[in-house]
This record gives structure tokens, C-alpha cells and sequence, in this order.
């Protein structure tokens, strides 16, 4: 796995065309800026951030015999972050219940999830 860099592979790749635009302020984005989070086989998991509009995506491109594909997902989450929730477990009944709880014990959640870290 790369670790999130400025990848100029894809300044001519037709899948970076499929999300060339930032979808909240339609500003171009700069190809240079795509980092490349995971790549396995004909896939590619990126992360682009707009500098106009400070918003980012997160997109899944997918290249195969019939073309190029992706799939993109709005984010405010940045590339390290999205790999870091990406390995991180999955919310589960009890993570409910136990904020549930938490919060009806008026817990200062702030400090609470800062000591928990
Ligand atoms: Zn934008």
C-alpha cells in the first residue's frame, strides 16, 4: 500500500476525468492533488480535496475491459483519516447503547472521549 502522496500517474488517467470537477463549487480540481489512499489490482481508492470549497471526496476507481469507472463519495474527512476510519472496527449495537447511556448520565462528553483515546 502507498502511503497518501501526490500521485502524477493519474494527470492522463481517464478515471481521474470521472471526478475532474468538485461537485459543491464545480471547481476543477488539480490531478496533482489526487493522493492515492489504497490500490489493489485495477483498483484505486483517492482522495481529493477542492482548494477552492476546502471540501474533499473520497472515490473508488475502478478500471476493467469494459472501461473506467468510480464511484465518489462527498467527505469532510482527510486522506489520513479516512484510511485511519477505514482500519478502525465497525459501530456496533453496544457502541450504540453505551453513548445512549452516556448521554442520558450528562457525561462532559469532550473529556470523556478525550481520556478514551
Ligand atoms: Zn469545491
Amino acid at each position: 500500500m502507498k502511503s497518501a502522496q501526490p500521485n502524477p500517474m493519474f494527470s492522463n488517467n481517464e478515471g481521474i476525468r470521472l471526478i475532474s470537477y468538485c461537485p459543491l463549487c464545480n471547481t476543477q480540481y488539480n490531478p496533482l492533488s489526487a493522493k492515492v489512499l489504497e490500490e489493489k489490482d485495477d483498483a484505486h481508492l483517492v482522495h481529493i480535496n477542492c482548494k477552492k470549497c476546502n471540501s474533499s471526496i473520497v472515490a473508488l476507481i475502478l478500471s476493467s475491459a469494459l472501461g473506467v469507472s468510480s464511484v465518489g463519495l462527498l467527505t469532510d474527512l482527510s486522506g489520513e483519516d479516512a484510511l485511519r476510519f477505514k482500519k478502525s472496527s465497525r459501530v456496533n449495537d453496544d457502541d450504540v447503547i453505551n453513548l445512549y447511556s452516556l448521554l442520558h448520565l450528562n457525561v462532559d462528553m469532550v473529556k470523556y472521549l478525550s481520556s478514551s483515546i
